[in-house]
């Protein structure tokens, strides 16, 4: 039987997907053969990179200024790749410090120039998206840095920073295709796929033409953007697989509707959560209401020992991996796009049962 997974990465996957893959694993189509043993530079595997470029383009709207690499290294090497490629005119780049995800993307952009901190919300566990004005932003930047949506804390930017002309950099992984974003507000996005996209083993990257080509050819060559522009992400063996299941994965998010029917369903199933939350007496959320995410929603009773409790007492009615991440503890409910309404129906009717049972 499937579980309610709730897991904020690798996460769930829609069941139509996982079962037209299942259909075609052995043979795909009229191959002859399973996709992962296609050669990448087959004419029905080219067929398949190209049809997931072109869906991706489609849902998000992607100006053709754009390039669309699938890179591998997770969105982990993204923190790596961007300033290494990008800090080569000031050397320096400004961030907004929402979290773990983007202090690591802090970390590495400092070993290759000055990372200039904006804002932070460290001081308070990162529960909400810190403030700051426009005249913070160094218009010598050679980049703006956010991680829009914080996976551990569940904030995401409402509103993004307006960066005049440096670009935007940001780092997608737990938001990508949530709801309609404007490709054009971005120098790069990138996401690792596992959330919201498809399995691990890809990382998706929109970049914008430009912004390729800024490094001069000393770094090293799998780590240049240029490399996997200039190759269309086949300079090497890409994750060939993974690509495909990104595909079956576009596939069905165009079946629905496309983005704007995403987005409602994914807002009418984050606001049954949180109503439920701003009204219960046992649960409450942590994240600041206006900076709340449509994706990850973490919350607390208040006592670790009830926490740990619930966890357990969830998990054995299949609603699993709602254990809050190890450094901020309670439980955090991840509801990407293929988590079904009945799946947040069911955690809500749970957590009113176990407050029932534990009332005063
Ligand atoms: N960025 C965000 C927002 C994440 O949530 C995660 C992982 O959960 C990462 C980056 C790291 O991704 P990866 O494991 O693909 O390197």
């Amino acid at each position: 039987m499937r579980v309610y997974n709730f897991s904020a990465g690798p996460a769930v996957l829609p069941l139509e997907v996982l079962e037209k893959a299942q259909s075609e694993f052995v043979c795909f189509q009229d191959s002859g053969m399973s996709v992962m043993e296609m050669s990448h530079r087959s004419k029905a595997y080219s067929q398949i990179i190209e049809g997931t470029e072109a869906k991706l383009r489609q849902l998000m709207q992607i100006p053709d200024t754009y390039k669309v690499l699938f890179l591998q290294g997770g969105a982990s090497l993204q923190f790596t790749m961007v300033p290494m490629n990008l800090m080569t005119g000031s050397k320096k780049a400004d961030f907004i410090d929402t979290g773990v995800w983007s202090s690591k993307a802090i970390k590495e952009a400092k070993k290759f120039g000055k990372a200039n901190v904006i804002a932070s919300s460290k001081a308070d566990t990162y529960s909400y998206i810190p403030t700051y004005k426009k005249e913070q932003f160094d218009k010598e930047a050679d980049y703006v840095y956010i991680c829009q949506n914080n996976t551990i804390y569940g904030t995401k930017f409402n509103t993004l920073p307006n960066t005049g002309n440096v670009p935007l950099v940001a780092d997608l992984s737990s938001c990508i295709l949530s709801e309609k974003m404007d490709v054009n507000r971005y120098g790069i996005i990138f996401a690792g796929a596992q959330k919201n996209l498809g399995p691990a083993g890809v990382t998706v990257v929109i970049i914008r033409e430009d912004l390729i080509g800024r490094v001069d050819e000393s770094i090293p060559t799998m780590l240049n953007y240029k490399t996997h522009a200039a190759n269309d992400s086949m300079f090497n063996t890409p994750p060939t697989y993974a690509i495909y299941m990104l595909g079956l994965v576009l596939e069905w998010m165009l079946a629905q509707g496309g983005i704007e029917v995403i987005e409602k369903k994914n807002k009418e199933k984050a606001s049954i959560l949180y109503d439920y939350l701003d009204t219960s007496k046992l649960f409450r959320g942590t994240a600041a209401k206006e900076d709340r995410s449509l994706m990850n929603i973490p919350f607390v009773t208040g006592d670790e020992t009830l926490d740990a409790a619930f966890v357990k007492a969830a998990t054995a009615k299949g609603l699993v991996n709602l254990k809050g991440h190890r450094s901020v503890g309670g439980m955090r409910a991840s509801i990407y796009n293929a988590m079904p309404i009945d799946g947040v129906k069911a955690l809500v009717d749970f957590m009113k049962q176990f407050e029932r049972q534990h009332e005063e």
